[in-house]
């Protein structure tokens, strides 16, 4: 049987971490190898001073840069043994003009992202690969390609054992909102829309990572030049806690046996002792 890997598909430098952070750590403890494919150099996130994408003091090559060494960081944090960048620029929020760029990862034609992509699932060959839902989680366009690029490379390769989408328990989401407003934390005006997250019944797995949490707050914490985590990180240590111990996913396909609820990715693939 090849070694156990577990390959991660994401957008953007930072987006490593609230959805898979504990999922790497964990594995990566029980020694299974940990693949983050990271599409984007992020180059329309946060500049120096916060600076957006148009605004003085924003350099999307110094963005970028910061960016990949932030990623570093956090992947260290996370005990990620390989991270490969595809390279591709940062498409930017839906309706910002990065968006119209040729280059941009959302408008590269999917067969030349997602045969790169096949190329790195033949050199590691993943048993289990985990990515974004075909929203891809909240509507970014470089969220969504790197969705499609994942099912078009999976589809190709045939490799991977099963495949996930990241998921956020609608139902849990809103308990653990109204917890932390009753302990005293204020989110100004934000309330969560009743559409927000996956019905719960549509979860598969959950995967309990609280021994993981001081790791994945040291890996937010690395990607400081976003300001996005910013509230993340000012949680007291209780609402951390909560907030990030469990990660949870949609089993999309699965070519072994394995519960319809299971609390490990790799149920079915690991050698019975
Ligand atoms: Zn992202």
């Amino acid at each position: 049987m090849d070694q156990l890997t577990l390959m991660a598909v994401h957008a953007h430098p930072d987006d490593e971490v609230m959805s898979t952070g504990g999922i790497f750590a964990r594995y990566a403890d029980e020694g299974i190898r940990t693949v983050l494919v990271t599409c984007t150099n992020g180059e329309q996130g946060d500049g120096a001073g916060g600076a957006k994408p148009g605004e003085d003091g924003h350099d999307a090559a110094d963005v970028a840069r910061q960016r990949l060494s932030e990623l570093r960081e956090s992947a260290g944090h996370l005990g990620i043994t390989h991270v490969e960048l595809l390279g591709y620029q940062d498409s930017g929020m839906d309706g910002w003009d990065a968006n119209h760029d040729a280059a941009s990862f959302a408008n590269v034609p999917l067969e030349e992202s997602s045969a790169k992509l096949a190329a790195l699932i033949e050199r590691y060959r993943p048993q289990v690969i985990v990515t974004y839902d075909e929203n891809g989680g909240y509507g970014h366009p470089d969220h969504i390609q790197a969705h499609r690029i994942t099912v078009a490379a999976t589809e190709s390769t045939g490799i991977p054992a099963k495949l996930y989408y990241t998921a956020i328990p609608r139902q849990r989401m809103k308990e653990m909102f109204e917890a932390l407003k009753a302990a005293g934390m204020e989110f100004d005006d934000f309330e969560p829309d009743a559409d927000f997250g996956t019905p719960d019944e549509l979860i598969t797995s959950v995967v309990d990572v609280s021994g993981t949490v001081e790791r994945k707050v040291k890996a937010l914490r690395a990607h400081a030049s976003q300001g996005d985590s910013a509230f993340l990180l000012k949680m007291p240590e209780e609402a951390q806690q909560m907030v990030f111990s469990h990660e949870a996913f949609v089993r999309v396909s699965s070519a072994v046996e394995a519960p319809g609820h299971e609390d490990d990715l790799f149920a079915g693939l690991r050698r019975p002792y």
